[in-house]
């Protein structure tokens, strides 16, 4: 179906399949995807952006649930915030369910995706860090009715790229049966971006702990050697607690590989130091580490 909206672009298609979308991207190479809108709408208010035509893929009932596939769920990347943060979708990817109850005001989480959570790929999107945890896979549908799968980080990093006529299809999680956890400093009272946010997933099978920190770099952040060094402390067979004294220590961790000191002046030069806001960040950053690691364990 073709519609006109000659004020914001020439045309407006409404698929009902994701080939069908990606066959109109491929008609219209100018025409660009939309699916709740608060991010590319917002943008054309601004006048950042004036499209020649828009393939909407509200109607796309095929990528608005989820299902089940070899352990891992596919997610529909129309699935909205406001459908993820159910209870349903909470007893399976609670952390992905805890980031899309927290991602802005409830006007947005109604028609926010999870796929334009990623296409945007800002650095405040909540479901990214979680989703860096979890090292999800996308399922990217293309011209010819072809299927690609790459990570989720890939993406974030600018390392892979969708391709023209591309769309996110599908988002592949593991499930992985254990605690996982979600948190967000946004520096204000009630909704609003992330000044840091932290994930914290556990994974029994490999024994491992897996960490990512948004919000305060272009894409999230894996602090590997912080995930190995606590996982090696955590009795996997046993209580899987911790001592205060590890929580803290695995925070302060995070937070210094995430935001590290300045490397050593050459001699005769001034020693940088970090200013008090980033010092204040890399304290805000430990501190969700370690309360996350801290739930996750209780
Ligand atoms: C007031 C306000 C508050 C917000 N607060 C938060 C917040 O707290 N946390 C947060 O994470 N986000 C927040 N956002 C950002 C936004 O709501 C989310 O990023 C949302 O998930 C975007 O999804 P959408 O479906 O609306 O994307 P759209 O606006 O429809 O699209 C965004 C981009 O993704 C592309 N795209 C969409 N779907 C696909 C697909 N399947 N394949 C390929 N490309 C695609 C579009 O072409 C466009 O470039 C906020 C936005 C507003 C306006």
């Amino acid at each position: 179906m073709t519609t006109h909206a000659p004020r914001t672009a020439q045309s407006v298609t409404l698929p009902a399949s994701l080939d069908e979308a990606v066959a109109a991207l491929s008609a219209m190479p100018a025409a660009v995807p939309v699916a709740g809108g608060t991010d590319l709408m917002a943008a054309v208010n601004k006048g950042q952006l004036r499209p020649a035509g828009l393939v909407g893929l509200g109607r796309i009932s095929e990528i608005r649930g989820w299902r089940y596939q070899d352990g891992h769920a596919l997610l529909g990347a129309g699935l909205t915030h406001a459908r993820m943060g159910r209870p349903d979708f909470a007893a399976l990817i609670p952390a992905l369910a805890a980031s899309a109850r927290a991602a802005g005001p409830p006007q947005i989480r109604n028609a926010g995706t999870l796929g334009g959570n990623i296409a945007s790929s800002a650095p405040t999107g909540d479901s990214l860090p979680v989703l860096a945890a979890l090292e999800a896979d996308l399922v990217i549908a293309g011209p010819g009715g072809a299927r690609r799968e790459i990570p989720v980080s890939h993406l974030l990093a600018g390392r892979e790229m969708l391709g023209p006529a591309e769309l996110i299809g599908f988002v592949r999680v593991p499930l992985l049966h254990a605690p996982q956890v979600f948190l967000k400093a946004t520096g204000r009272t009630g909704p609003g971006r992330a000044t840091a946010s932290v994930a914290v997933v556990l994974d029994p099978a490999r024994r491992g702990v897996r960490c990512a920190v948004g919000a305060i770099a272009p894409m999230p952040l894996r602090p590997l050697e912080a995930e190995r060094w606590i996982g090696s402390l955590i009795d996997w067979d046993g209580e899987r607690g911790l001592e205060g004294e590890a929580l803290t220590a695995f925070g302060e961790y995070v937070a210094a590989a995430c935001i590290p000191d300045p490397a050593p002046a050459p001699e005769g030069q001034e020693q940088q130091v970090l200013s008090p806001a980033v010092l204040h960040l890399r304290r805000t950053v430990a501190a969700l580490a370690r309360r996350a690691l801290g739930r996750a364990l209780s």
